[in-house]
């Protein structure tokens, strides 16, 4: 796939996404694009360092177009999650808090492709901070086979039952697939 240069506001994008590679090969493909198109924007990776499933691949994939790919990982999960060796620079920190920490601080906005429960709970976590006013950077999700529509209903369904302000529908957005959300973090979108 050739993906043609264009520029975006956000520098570093922290991607959150499933540490295996799920049941379709669209899932590693919608990856492997995201890697791509981040590489050829300039786009820093900022992820959890691993280099196992959705995380390896998108990894691997800023890589191969010469991009910059930091992971943040505790020293735990080092092992368990195949701590990516080809970096542009792994953190290895001491707890989750601190990898959590660690890559909000360095990153401009938040891409989520799909993922288990782990990224449910990195998504939810970004989307309640901003609800909090604890910050305003863009979260997108990356919808392959409309894997995100659930969480879009169940975002509704809290509303709907006034747990949630309708304004909360505005602090993410879901893209059919990479290039969307490429539009989206660009602003053309
Ligand atoms: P999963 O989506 O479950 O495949 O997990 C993807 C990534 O999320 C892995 O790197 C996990 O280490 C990470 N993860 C799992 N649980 C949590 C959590 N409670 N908070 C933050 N990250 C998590």
């Amino acid at each position: 796939m050739n993906f043609p240069p264009s520029s975006s506001p956000v520098k570093s994008a922290c991607v959150f996404c499933g540490a295996s590679v799920g049941n379709d090969p669209a899932f590693a493909e919608a990856a492997r694009d995201l890697g791509a198109l981040m590489a050829a924007d300039g786009m820093r990776l900022i992820y959890g360092g691993g280099h196992l499933g959705m995380m390896g691949t998108v990894a691997d994939a800023v890589l191969a177009g010469n991009g910059e790919a930091i992971g943040v990982i505790p020293e735990f999960l080092r092992d368990r999650e195949q701590g990516h060796t080809g970096l542009t620079e792994l953190h290895v920190v001491d707890s989750m808090h601190t990898r959590k920490r660690m890559m909000f601080d360095l990153s401009d906005a938040f891409v989520v492709l799909p993922g288990g429960l782990g990224t449910l709970e990195e998504v939810f976590e970004m989307v309640t901070w901003r609800q909090l006013g604890r910050h305003e950077k863009p979260i997108v999700l990356i919808s392959t086979n409309d894997y995100w529509a659930p969480f879009q209903d169940l975002v509704d369904r809290v509303v709907d039952s006034d747990f949630a302000h309708g304004k909360v529908e505005t602090y993410f957005r879901i893209a059919a697939d990479p290039e969307a959300a490429m539009r989206i973090l660009s602003g053309e979108d």
